[in-house]
């Protein structure tokens, strides 16, 4: 395998750093360092994405004519690496990058001109329905129904941990319109607007102290038919194409390195009255396994992108890639933890998503680091757990 970009894919590359050196502002960078929740801060995600959409860069993997850019595998990684190195707040993927490859391949013409330019300009923002109470790995046994009277479905049920279900105008959702069959079948998949009436939003604040995930209420919900998206009772293959989205996207090394870096400085600087810790053999030795995994990680990359650029799929590359690059993250979050010493005390260090933030408590390097360790920990269950990415590789990988 040839591990080197081509002369063309390098000169890209450079493109793409002048680019993010001019418009990315030294502000927007900052607020993106201080994120730490799991999607960047709404406004500032926005943000930069009216700023990537002008440029047309904001939905490389769309199809041409909606807005994408036509780029190869290899260089829709190099943009992706590139982000992540310069330090740019992740776009909110719901819409743009879950939702948008669903109404490409199931959504009718007036669903794709309606929906698309609206997810892209920012217009609308939109959360994802999926998992209930008891329904999460066991996705399929979810319980919301949506019974047809006239034109249109009545929607009753729950959905839970619908991340920024707060700040959204629409919801994906799985529905149950048969419950006759195999639990996977009869499912159906809508699409609708959260104000319509009987759409009820109760926050679920985190043990970060973050509010980012929500429960949503559906009580007597009236959706228009023409709001699903693919056949009626056969919303789980939608579904899962959906999850091959959420699971997939790539470039976590890039993103952790950066991380790393973070670690490094605390280490190096962090004294508490003695040597830095950074001068600790134990210490240092615990870095560098983690550095050894995440080279190790960024070749899989390499290798999921050559399988890629071949027309081949990701496969179960994905689950690797996912578990692998949580457990380093995890591992580098609790390594911090023990860097910054009694700065680690949570109550100084809050940065709440909602613009109030308590006073700091200690230097600026420290005062994600507890918010971000416990944040990181829901990494290995949400878009699929940690357990259930291991079945995936039993069954796939090792054939058992
Ligand atoms: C921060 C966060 C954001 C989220 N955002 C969203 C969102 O926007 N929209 C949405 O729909 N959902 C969202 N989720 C929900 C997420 O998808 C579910 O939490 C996840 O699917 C796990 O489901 P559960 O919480 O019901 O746990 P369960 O499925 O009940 O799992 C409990 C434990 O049992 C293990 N387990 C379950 N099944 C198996 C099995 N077959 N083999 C071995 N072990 C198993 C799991 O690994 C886990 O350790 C979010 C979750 C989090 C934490």
């Amino acid at each position: 395998m040839d591990f080197e970009f081509s002369a063309e894919d390098q000169a890209f590359r450079e493109e793409v750093a002048t680019f993010l050196d001019q418009e990315l502002t030294p502000e927007m960078r900052r607020n993106a360092s201080r994120t730490t929740t799991v999607f960047a801060d709404k406004d500032l995600a926005m943000q930069w994405q009216a700023i990537l959409v002008a440029k047309g860069w904001a939905v490389p993997a769309w199809p041409e004519e909606y807005g994408g850019t036509g780029w190869t595998a290899t260089r829709k990684y190099l943009f992706g690496e590139q982000l992540a190195k310069a330090g740019a707040p992740g776009l909110i993927p719901l819409g743009l990058r879950m939702l948008a490859p669903v109404l490409f391949k199931y959504g009718t013409d007036e669903q794709k001109s309606h929906y698309l330019p609206r997810m892209l300009s920012g217009e609308h923002y939109w959360c994802q329905g999926y998992s209930e109470p008891g329904s999460g790995s066991d996705l399929s046994s979810l319980k919301t129904t949506a019974v047809k009277e006239g034109d249109d479905y009545i929607v009753n049920g729950t959905k839970i941990w619908t991340t920024h279900a707060q700040f959204a105008d629409h919801i994906f959702c799985l529905v149950r319109t048969d419950s006759s069959g195999r639990p996977q079948q009869g499912i159906t998949f809508l699409l609708m607007s959260m104000d319509t009436p009987g759409i009820a939003v109760e926050p679920i604040i985190t043990m970060a102290a973050d509010h980012e995930v929500n429960q949503v209420f559906f009580d007597a919900v009236r959706i228009p038919q023409s709001n699903r998206v693919g056949p009626e009772h056969e919303g789980w293959t939608v579904a899962k194409y959906l999850l091959e989205f959420e699971r997939g996207g790539g470039g976590a090394a890039a993103r952790i390195k950066v991380s790393l870096k973070h670690l490094k400085v605390i280490a190096q600087t962090e004294t508490e009255g003695g040597p830095p810790l950074w001068e600790s053999n134990a210490f240092r030795n615990r870095v560098n396994v983690l550095e050894i995994q995440l080279s190790a990680l960024q070749f899989a990359e390499h290798a999921t992108l050559a399988r890629l650029s071949a027309g081949g799929s990701p496969g179960a590359g994905s689950s690797l890639a996912k578990n692998t690059s949580v457990d380093i993250d995890q591992r580098l979050s609790e390594l911090k933890l023990e860097a910054i010493h009694h700065y680690a005390m949570p109550h100084g260090n809050l940065i709440s998503m909602n613009g109030h933030s308590e006073p700091r408590v200690g230097p600026e390097y420290a005062e994600t680091v507890t918010p971000r360790y416990l944040n990181s920990r829901a990494a290995s269950i949400f878009g699929g757990t940690k357990e259930v990415q291991k079945n995936i590789i039993a069954k796939t990988v090792l054939g058992l």
